[in-house]
């Protein structure tokens, strides 16, 4: 019995103490609005900026400064690639020129994803740039490169890159308000090395499947593969 009161005493002390201990948890997999985490099979991902009405080689050259926090921050592990044509892209990046996303009342970038399981076959990424700073600009795409690389969903914690807290607010009037810059996190980054485990400096190249010599089928012909990769 003596134990009870100790007991009691530390679950009470673990339950005060849970929302700090989790805003300092080295990443925020599991947080309240994280949805899934993601991945592409491929490195370089192919990125494709829609060079319509709405684009200009500023604002190009703005969003990709925010995709490259992203492979700073990883020291090249995550990267890029420009291509053309849409179709043949992984993340295709559309600007719009309104102060939100059509669709998305308040959000000055959206990305949507799609995927097979955990394995990513295309994000469609739209940057509103009515109003929106260089900077601004930089900072909603680095915040939406997050997703388009696999974060499906939002950090728990107010100075990451990942919070939905980075994205300006709107006044009622339609104008946006500046958002206090924020850089690629040690959390933000701990949750996209969960996306990308073999990726992470130091780690172990993923080992070949050790199969029982009892399973070991020797084949004299061979078949034709029939698998077909999409995008390639
Ligand atoms: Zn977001």
């Amino acid at each position: 019995m003596r134990y009870v009161k100790p007991f009691f005493l530390s679950v009470l002390l673990g339950l005060a103490l849970c929302p700090w201990l989790c805003a300092l948890a080295p990443d925020y997999a599991h947080a309240p609005q994280m949805v899934s985490l993601l991945h592409w099979a491929r490195m370089p991902v192919r990125v494709c900026v829609v060079m319509d009405s709405a684009a200009t080689p500023e604002r190009e050259r703005s969003a990709l400064a925010g995709f490259g926090e992203w492979v700073q921050a990883t020291a090249g592990a995550i990267r890029y690639q420009l291509v053309s044509d849409p179709a043949r892209a992984d993340i295709v990046v559309t600007f719009d020129l309104e102060p939100t996303v059509p669709g998305h009342p308040g959000a000055v970038g959206h990305t949507d994803l799609r995927h097979e399981g955990p394995v990513l076959a295309r994000a469609d990424m739209t940057l509103a740039t009515a109003g929106v700073s260089p900077d601004e600009l930089t900072q909603t795409a680095a915040h939406e490169f997050g997703h388009a690389l696999g974060i499906n969903g939002h950090s728990d914690g107010p100075d990451d890159l990942m919070s939905p807290d980075t994205m300006r607010l709107i006044r009622p009037d339609g104008t946006p308000l500046p958002a206090p810059h924020r850089a690629v996190t040690a959390r933000d980054l701990n949750t996209l090395w969960l996306c990308y485990p073999s990726l992470r400096p130091g780690a172990s190249p993923p080992q070949p499947a050790v199969v029982p010599a009892s399973h070991i089928v020797i084949k004299h012909k061979q078949s034709k593969s029939t698998k077909h990769h999409k995008n390639q």
